[in-house]
């Protein structure tokens, strides 16, 4: 960090993050930092490091320093790590586990995980217990039969929106010697800082919304406590797997991350509006949006959700599957396809992703929602709603 960034020590995160830590390069006065894709880096005569943070890339990189300060001030953490993709930063979290040891996790989370999940725990002796989100205190009575090392929840829950109290969890974790991860991708840091509710540690799909742009594959860890054993053990076994972004990479994310509250605002403002008018809506048989009064999970989320309540929303489609693929096909302005958090509008059919053990609804249509005019937005969506139905 330069001397700029010090002067701000009382910014808040907004500010903090539109200047990128408030960069200025102290060698040429650049207000963006400088890409630097070396790999090494050289020693003195007395074969001294000429700067101690960095000998190789696969440990640490300056590039990567950037974008992992701004990481940690978002999520208010004492440590945050870059990773080449959301799976390398979860994945690096659970191979840090000990065979034998207990994972607690959501019956309903991002797929990709929990699939690679159910075998990896088999191959490595990890304890793997299930819980329905939607039931009230299936988490804690999940916690207390498994007595986990970790409990591992995502919220809102992928793609049904499901909400989780992370506080509740965090005190359902520490009461019985567990820590608790929590997967924010959705909610991004915008919205709701985990740490700050008790959490251990945060994992984002850094591919998602912070970086904004659908260009960037990355991944990020943060956590409350740098010295916690299971946290060097990640940050070890990143610099020996060497899961990590190109710099190129990490320095896309950096500027992903500057406008980064603009674009989230912007894209759960018009999710809200989405789902309120669609909400009722003929062909509609359901609408999954936390910031619906009708949501189970409102009033959990209005508690530790600031600000709106994510750029995701799904809707169930009268007439089923099939019904659900027309309204998909009829529409103009969101692109069919996977991922989340982008400047552009995305639809996906989860169940035809998923495949035929998918617990998704098979009529169900997963938004995406971007910054384009919310307006015309909703005016593809009905349009598209109304030529399925005819
Ligand atoms: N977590 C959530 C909630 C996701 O939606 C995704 C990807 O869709 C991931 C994790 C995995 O991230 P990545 O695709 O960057 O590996």
């Amino acid at each position: 960090m330069n001397d700029k960034s010090r002067d701000n020590a009382h910014s808040g995160r907004e500010t903090d993050i539109a200047q990128g830590m408030h960069f200025i390069d102290d060698v040429t006065g650049a207000v963006m930092p400088p890409i630097h894709p070396a790999t090494t880096f050289a020693r003195d005569a007395d074969n001294a490091l000429i700067n101690e943070a960095h000998s190789y890339t696969r440990d640490q990189n300056p590039t990567y320093v950037v974008a992992e300060q701004m990481l940690a001030r978002l999520e208010g953490a004492a440590d945050a790590r870059l990773f080449a993709s959301g799976m390398a930063a979860a994945t690096a979290v659970f191979r840090a586990l000990n065979p034998g040891d207990g994972v607690v996790i959501p019956a309903v989370m991002y797929w990709g995980l929990r699939n690679w999940l159910i075998e990896f725990c088999e191959q490595w002796g990890l304890v793997l217990t299930q819980f329905d989100a939607t039931q009230p205190d299936a988490l804690r009575v999940a916690v207390v039969s498994a007595k986990p090392r970790l409990v591992w929840i995502e919220t809102p829950t992928n793609p049904t929106w499901d909400i989780i109290d992370i506080e509740w969890a965090a005190q359902c974790a520490h009461d019985h010697g567990a820590l608790l991860a929590v997967d924010s991708t959705v909610a991004t840091p915008v919205h709701t800082q985990p740490l700050a509710l008790g959490a251990d540690i945060v994992m984002h799909s850094a591919t998602k919304a912070l970086n904004g742009h659908s260009d960037v594959l990355a991944g990020a860890l943060a956590c409350s406590d740098a010295d916690n054993t299971l946290w060097q053990r990640i940050v070890k076994e990143r610099g020996e797997s060497g899961a990590l972004p190109g710099p190129f990479e990490a320095w896309l994310l950096q500027r992903g991350m500057r406008t980064l509250f603009l674009r989230v605002q912007r894209a759960s403002a018009t999710a809200l509006m989405l789902a309120e008018q669609l909400q009722g809506h003929p062909a509609v048989a359901a609408v999954h949006y936390p910031g619906l009064a009708s949501h189970p999970g409102h009033a959990v989320a209005t508690r530790q959700m600031d600000g709106g309540y994510s750029s995701m929303l799904s809707i169930e489609i009268v007439g089923g599957a099939q019904a659900a693929l027309r309204v998909s096909g009829a529409l103009n302005l969101f692109s069919r396809a996977t991922s989340l958090g982008g400047v552009e509008s995305l639809v996906e059919h989860r169940a035809s992703i998923e495949g035929p053990d998918s617990p998704i609804p098979a009529n169900l249509l997963r938004l995406s929602v971007g910054i384009e005019r919310p307006e015309d937005l909703l005016a593809d969506l009905r349009q598209a709603l109304e030529r399925a139905e005819a």
